[in-house]
């Protein structure tokens, strides 16, 4: 793989002091895989985690070590080891004596894997975070030359009697584990310049009722920005129908307005 990759967020090296128990500062040779978690502790923030990491990273019982790569929530992308802003270390985000890692990689997840933590719950804007959480790990996909499609797999698939993240973390984000897997991938193509296909449009006209709370965006695609929301019962005209926009639902007809913008049909009546 070679060329760029859309550069949407900072990352911020916020590293835990090392040789230390939460940090070995051992290198990993090859990044063979990531491993999505949650933090399982619903409200707790990037900043705050990583700063409990780096306060308890000498005392924190040798039984007990914990660590991952990176912390992300609705406000910032915190690499606590290095992974993407340093050459990559080890980090010790799933139990050594589970083996599905072994056996689907060929590799312990701590010795081959780097770890990302997902913050959700409380204060925290779940839309943003998620906006986030996909990105960085199409980031990683992109850095070590993974398949989004096939080397990311949740914690709870490696140690389904003890783990049920992410899945917990990104439900009270109103998401599921597959729909997180598809995200990626399609970050990852957006963002490495396979940008989705021209809109084909059908001229057409005539007028809808928008149904739900509405994104009038810039492109046929929830990744394109909202120029205006529109509350239900809103009358709007179109001009044309997309047939190849963004699916949604399985539903990929858009409608284009006489402004040049862009709503899914689902959202009208
Ligand atoms: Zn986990």
């Amino acid at each position: 793989m070679s060329g760029t990759f859309t550069e949407r967020f900072i990352i911020i090296p916020r590293y835990i002091p090392a040789p230390s128990r939460r940090r070995a500062a051992i290198p990993i040779q090859k990044v063979r895989f990531l491993v999505a978690h949650d933090t399982g502790n619903p409200g707790s923030t990037a900043a705050g985690n990583v700063k409990f990491y780096i306060n308890t990273c000498q005392t924190v019982e040798p039984a007990k070590t914990a660590s991952a790569h990176l912390f992300v929530d609705d406000k910032e992308i915190i690499e606590c080891v290095p992974a993407l802003t340093g050459p990559p270390e080890k980090a010790f985000h799933v139990l050594k004596k589970v083996t599905k890692d072994n056996e689907l990689y060929g590799i312990n997840a701590n010795d081959g894997a780097i770890g990302v933590e997902y913050c959700y719950g409380g204060t925290i804007n779940a839309d943003k975070a998620y906006e986030k959480f996909v990105w960085v790990l199409a980031r990683l996909c992109f850095e070590f030359k993974l398949d989004p499609s096939k080397d990311i797999v949740g914690h709870f698939f490696l140690d389904p009697a003890r783990k049920t993240d992410p899945v917990t973390g990104l439900a009270r984000s109103r998401r599921t584990y597959e729909q997180l897997l598809r995200d990626v991938e399609a970050e990852f193509k957006l963002a490495i310049g396979h940008a989705p296909p021209d809109p084909v449009e059908a001229i057409q006209s005539g007028e809808v009722t928008v149904s739900v709370r509405l994104n009038l965006r810039e492109a046929p695609s929830t990744r394109a920005a909202v120029v205006q929301v529109l509350p239900p019962g809103t009358i709007i005209k179109f001009t044309a129908l997309i047939t190849n926009g963004e699916p949604v639902n399985n539903n990929s007809l858009w409608y284009k307005d006489a402004n040049g913008n862009f709503f899914w049909s689902g959202g009208v009546k």
